[in-house]
């Protein structure tokens, strides 16, 4: 796309929008200064490309279809039938996959999708004719209620959330922790590593119907052949969420025992991160649970996003083409760049280093918590977010680490001096922040001050960092 078609596609897109309310499209104008001007450090995001973000704003929002391609409870689907066809066809080549399900509005529908499809495949039901039923129908108020127990009684063992696991593998707040009986693995204490002969030892004695393998924060990579042994071994079915980390599957920098496709039964993933699409999710699963998981909608998900799904096609398609390979793998290059950048700066990360796209870094080593640093590096213009460590003092909200991702910055060209330098300044913020304190006058877990003139100079060198690589080249907004 031109960059004087591009400006202009958006700047009328802007006038329109703001016929109708002038302070949307500001927000949108701002959005992007916002985005332009800051070192978006944060591991689940990226930048979509014009295409996909374009995608998005269509008719095909306007559209009902639920159900599923060419069995539809609505009439006139065939276009909405195109997009999530395409979107299916891409997902299934892209990560050969033999089932690919495009419609979860996000990562945790997926998940969800997941969870009930792996249910409906596997649980035995007390069977209709125990429960002295001939269908569905004919069962009482009680029997139902004995059909949820059973569902609901099923264990789930995921990754602790303060190991790296995200808040749908089992943890207690939330409803995967809620419907299943769940168990929790952790790291190895001294290493910071997936200790595989403990999630091994951990599920004979639990016996869980699903393992759950997959992070939204462990800084390294998983074997997947190993995690599958494991399942077969105590007979549960082996999900992956590879929410994070699907741009380094899709662009093979994780191959063989690190890609979950082949071994997982069902893999799940958001579009929007590393994969660099529109925000949303996928499922895809070996053939023996594709027909359970075809019935996401209407088991748990509403009618499907068709704007979304012909935006995840795009993506997809953008996927597919050789420059993605070079892209993921500049994405795990230039995490390796951070974490040494890190390292030889003095700082602590959680496993010593990375070989993702994240980089976790301990940040008690500066006397501060998590939401201390997040907030001083905020105001030196560097977007990141914080995050527990293993078996963290701070607990889940002040937390101790600032977690790093690269497929942001990657996408804007950013290369392996670069995120030296994002290395340097981040220490540099990190040095110069102090410990605040309560009005009371005790040291807080939240109050911190940045020294005099840091945040101006941090702003200035990514300036000039930003301005070699900008975002979206060549848009110009009125
Ligand atoms: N799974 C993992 C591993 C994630 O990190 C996330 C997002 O943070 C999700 C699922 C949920 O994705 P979404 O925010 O799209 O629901």
């Amino acid at each position: 796309m031109s960059d004087a078609l591009l400006s202009s596609t958006y700047n009328q897109i802007l006038e329109i929008i703001a016929k109708v309310e002038p302070r949307v499209a500001d927000a949108t104008r701002a959005e992007l200064r916002d985005q332009r001007s800051s070192l978006k450090l944060i591991a689940s995001e990226n930048y979509a490309s014009p295409a996909t973000l374009l995608t998005m704003g269509t008719w095909f929002s306007d559209k009902y279809a639920e159900g599923t391609v060419g069995h539809r409870f609505y009439a006139g689907c065939q276009n909405v039938d195109t997009v999530e066809a395409l979107a299916a066809e891409h997902a299934r080549e892209l990560f050969g996959a033999p089932y690919a399900y495009a419609q979860p509005h996000s990562g945790i529908d997926a998940n969800l999708v997941a969870f009930w499809s792996i249910l409906a495949h596997r649980v035995e039901t007390p069977g209709l004719e125990k429960l002295g039923a001939k269908n569905v129908n004919e069962l009482s108020e009680s029997d139902w209620e004995q059909l949820r127990h059973e569902l609901g009684n099923q264990r789930l063992l995921g990754m602790a959330l303060d190991a790296g696991g995200h808040l749908t593998h089992g943890f207690r707040p939330n409803i995967s922790g809620k419907m299943f009986h769940q168990q929790q693995y952790g790291t190895d204490p001294q290493t910071g590593l997936l200790d595989y002969d403990a999630v091994a030892a951990k599920a004979r004695e639990f016996k869980p119907l699903i393992i759950v393998a997959g992070y939204s924060a462990y800084p390294r990579r998983i074997n997947f052949a190993k995690m599958r042994e494991i399942a077969d071994e105590v007979g549960a079915t082996l999900m992956v969420d590879m929410a994070h980390f699907a741009g380094l599957v899709a662009g093979k920098v994780f191959t063989g025992d690190e890609d979950p496709v082949p071994f997982a039964h069902v893999t799940t993933t958001t579009t929007h991160k590393s994969l660099r699409g529109p925000r949303g999710g996928l499922v895809l699963a070996q053939e023996e649970y594709a027909a359970d998981v075809d019935r996401g909608c209407p088991m748990v998900l509403g009618g499907p996003l068709g704007h979304v799904m012909a935006a995840k096609a795009v993506a997809l398609a953008e996927a597919r083409q050789p420059e993605f390979r070079t892209y993921a793998q500049n994405v795990a290059d230039n995490a390796k760049a951070l974490a040494e950048g890190f390292l030889s700066r003095g700082a602590q990360l959680v496993t010593g280093g990375t070989d993702n796209h994240i980089v976790l870094l301990d940040v008690s080593t500066f006397g501060l918590t998590g939401r201390q640093a997040e907030s001083a590096l905020l105001d030196a213009g560097v977007v990141t977010n914080r995050n527990s460590i293993p078996h963290d003092p701070n607990g889940a909200w002040y937390t101790s680490g600032i977690r790093f991702g690269t497929p942001a910055l990657t996408t804007r060209g950013f290369g392996r001096d670069e995120f030296d330098r994002v290395a340097e300044l981040v220490v540099d913020v990190l040095k110069n922040t102090s410990v605040g304190t309560t009005k009371a006058g005790a040291p807080s877990k939240a109050a911190y001050a940045l020294a005099d003139g840091v945040a101006d100079r941090t702003h200035a060198a990514s300036a000039e960092m930003l301005d070699k690589f900008p975002l979206y080249p060549g848009l110009d907004l009125a």
